[in-house]
């Protein structure tokens, strides 16, 4: 029987963990750092490269994904020796997608070109706000006219250009946003990630929050309501969501993500990566050393990987599980059975076609947009919680 990872495909992440500044919602593996010795840099990727690839031989690579922090710091000449390594060590589907996270300031547009070179074919930027008062609140370095111009720089380089923004945000009214949002629609190419501003414990935002100093944050019922109206606004503009915060015009979904939510197989490298490796039959969770200079010297020594543990049948359904519920064509019961060695109880499959929280087409299963807004319970529902 074919192994389950290749329902989902193959692909490459690669972490970067410099930033320029550490923005203050952010609790991504990002560092501030005022040297980087690329060389060292590439050596790392490289050695690491040899060693995920000798585990993962014959397979054919689906995607590359650059992020970050700050891949748009990387020196482009990394950028094309990584995915060099790549092409040398598996076979290169036809239609690879390679994606580079990029911050829209001046510098980074400069560098677009060297990626563009280098092999990269789709670039996904980090806008977050269309106006300068809420960049600069959210810690942002770029200014909106620079956004602007990296972001037609990036669009006359690239056929595939994505960008996030952030909603949600102090002070933000649903008119704000549905102005903002329509702005955005009519810049996008082909995909945009919108996410609602969430406050982590651990940044400087959870910081202030907790001492009372982060005011004019939607309630839960306006952040509903902004959630609302981004599906039906993105609907009509023919981007309709495809995964919970990502919406695409038909065909321009990211294949790198759709790989970890089809539940494929992922080498991670880099500071901090997480991978999803099928080695010998068997499924493991991999990670990475996070400090990026622990992360170096554990590669001089060998390996970056700090953690790796099989995964159990039922710990890959579940998984499975939580992933593909999160994108509209949902999951296969039938896969979902052959992992868990047990089918999703059809009491449960019953009452949430009742409830009209999911829909049923053959053997697959898939939320409706009332079960995307309590996506949480259907999945505890259907694991049999
Ligand atoms: S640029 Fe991105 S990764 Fe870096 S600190 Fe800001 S949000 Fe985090």
């Amino acid at each position: 029987m074919a192994e389950d990872w290749r329902n989902g495909g193959f692909g490459l992440y690669v972490h970067w963990p410099f930033c320029e500044a550490k923005c203050p919602y952010c609790d991504f593996n990002s560092h501030v750092s005022r040297s980087i010795d690329q060389g060292h840099w590439r050596t790392a990727y490289l050695s690491e490269l040899d060693r995920v690839a000798t585990e993962t031989p014959d397979r054919v690579l689906n995607s590359i994904f650059f992020g970050g922090g700050t891949p748009s710091l990387m020196d482009p000449a990394t950028t094309a020796a990584v995915i060099d390594a790549a092409a040398k060590h598996w076979r290169i589907a036809n239609d690879i997608e390679i994606t580079l996270e990029a911050n829209p300031g001046s510098v980074e547009a400069t560098r677009f070109a060297g990626y563009r070179d280098a092999g990269v074919n789709r670039i996904s930027m980090g806008i977050q706000a269309l106006n300068d008062t809420d960049l600069r609140r959210l810690g942002r370095i770029h200014t909106l006219a620079e956004a602007r111009a990296a972001f037609d720089t990036a669009r006359s380089l690239f056929d595939r250009v994505s960008f996030d923004l952030i909603y949600a945000r102090q002070d933000q009214s649903l008119a704000d946003w549905e102005r903002e949002l329509t702005e955005a629609l009519n810049m996008a190419v082909d995909h945009l990630s919108l996410y609602q501003l969430t406050i982590e414990p651990g940044t400087a935002f959870g910081d202030r929050f907790d001492r009372g100093g982060l005011r004019g944050l939607p309630d839960e019922d306006l952040g509903a309501a902004m959630y609302d109206l981004t599906q039906e606004i993105c609907e009509a503009a023919g981007m309709p969501r495809y995964e919970v915060s990502n919406h695409a015009r038909e065909g321009a979904q990211s294949r790198h993500n759709l790989i970890y939510w089809r539940y494929g197989d992922y080498a991670g490298i880099g500071p901090g990566a997480h991978g999803r490796m099928t080695v010998g039959g068997q499924r493991f969770a991999t990670e990475a050393h996070r400090m990026p200079q622990a992360w170096l010297d554990a590669v001089s020594k060998g390996t970056g990987e700090s953690a790796r543990d099989r995964l159990s049948g039922i710990d890959q359904a579940e998984e499975y599980l939580l992933m593909g519920l999160r994108i509209s064509e949902g999951i296969d019961r039938d896969r979902y059975a052959a992992l868990a060695s047990t089918a999703i109880p059809e009491a449960a499959v019953q009452e949430l076609v009742e409830l009209g929280m999911i829909r049923t087409r053959g053997s697959r299963i898939s939320v409706t947009y009332q079960g995307f807004n309590l996506l949480n319970r259907v999945i505890a529902r259907l694991a049999g919680a």
